[in-house]
């Protein structure tokens, strides 16, 4: 199928990309970063705008920075800059991660990292990361910049909280306190995949007990959620197999009402987030430790 007729914009700057948006209908335009989600809704015509605009040539979205608190990814950076990117790997590494569990090279040569958060895609990889990471998304619009905790973006299926006449130009990754143990893992029906359900786990191990928890689950609801619940199980706790348990049983309570498609059923999901929530916590308490001993 082929999409609907649109008028076609390729501004050079931002300031030129949100002047566009200024004179058009907000509900009847598309911005466009690599078109890998975009493309397929307008040729099944499940999106029909008047208008896409490519910022495929908007001069500096495409960068990856070192900052003084982490790092700035601009939104038009590929994946695969990501992961190509020694600093991300080496700095950031559950970022780097989550990168490469995101489909497969080809899509990682086209997708953006901006293109990915504003698709907001509950089975998504990067959602699930940023919030983990405290990462901030940064939009533009005529009004000037706001910026956004990732928990705040990401509202519900494909649905963040940028504003009509906003474009997401940047995220920001604060670098890891040292010792910050991690985890990422996810089951997808075969490798490259969206995940059926993933979780995340990040923490620090002192004085024999577990600080400063998070735990996000994704693919299992609407959004990629942080488990607060479950944090609050395992914080100051020692770092036990019984604890991580208990905190994994709660993850599963926690997941109202999971998705439940061809894909997988809702019990299926929500015993996916006990397990993997176990799982990630016990891979980030043993990442820790190696770390509080120097290993
Ligand atoms: C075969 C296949 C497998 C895939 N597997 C995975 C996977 O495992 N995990 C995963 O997470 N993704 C997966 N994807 C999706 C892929 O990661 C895309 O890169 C991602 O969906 C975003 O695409 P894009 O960067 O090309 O953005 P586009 O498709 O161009 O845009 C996506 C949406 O974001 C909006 N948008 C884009 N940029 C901005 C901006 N700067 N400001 C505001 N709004 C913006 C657009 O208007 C559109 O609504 C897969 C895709 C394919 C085709």
């Amino acid at each position: 199928m082929k999409s609907a007729p649109f008028k076609y914009a390729a501004p050079a700057t931002i300031a030129e990309a949100l002047d566009i948006l200024g004179e058009n209908d907000p509900d009847e335009v598309k911005l466009m970063a690599g078109g890998q989600s975009l493309m397929p809704l307008l040729n099944m015509r499940l999106a029909r705008p008047e208008l896409v605009v490519d910022l495929g040539h908007v001069a500096g979205l495409d960068f990856i920075r070192e900052t003084a608190g982490g790092v700035a990814i601009g939104a038009m950076t590929t994946k695969r800059a990501v992961e190509e990117s020694e600093l991300i790997r080496g700095e950031h590494p559950l970022f780097w991660e989550s990168t490469v569990a995101i489909g497969h090279p080809p899509i990682r040569n086209r997708g953006t990292v901006g293109g990915s958060m504003a698709q907001a895609d509950p089975a998504s990889e990067y959602p699930a990361a940023a919030i983990a990471l405290d990462a901030e998304l940064v939009a533009v619009s005529k009004a000037g910049e706001r910026v956004i905790a990732a928990e705040d973006f990401f509202v519900t299926y494909l649905t963040t909280s940028l504003e009509p006449g906003e474009i997401l130009t940047e995220v920001r990754i604060p670098r890891p306190v040292v010792g910050t143990g991690w985890s990422f893992q996810e089951v997808a029906r075969r490798h490259g995949d969206f995940a059926i359900v993933g979780a995340v786990a990040t923490l620090r191990l002192e004085g024999g007990g577990v600080v400063d928890p998070r735990i996000v689950v994704f693919g299992a609801a609407d959004r990629a959620i942080r488990i607060r619940e479950a944090e609050g199980l395992v914080s100051g706790q020692p770092p036990t197999e019984e604890n991580f348990q208990a905190a994994a049983n709660r993850i599963g309570e926690a997941v109202e009402d999971p998705l439940s498609d061809v894909h997988a059923s809702e019990e299926y999901r929500r015993h996916l987030a006990v397990v993997l929530g176990g799982r990630v916590l016990g891979e980030a308490a043993e990442r820790a430790s190696r770390e509080s001993v120097g290993a």
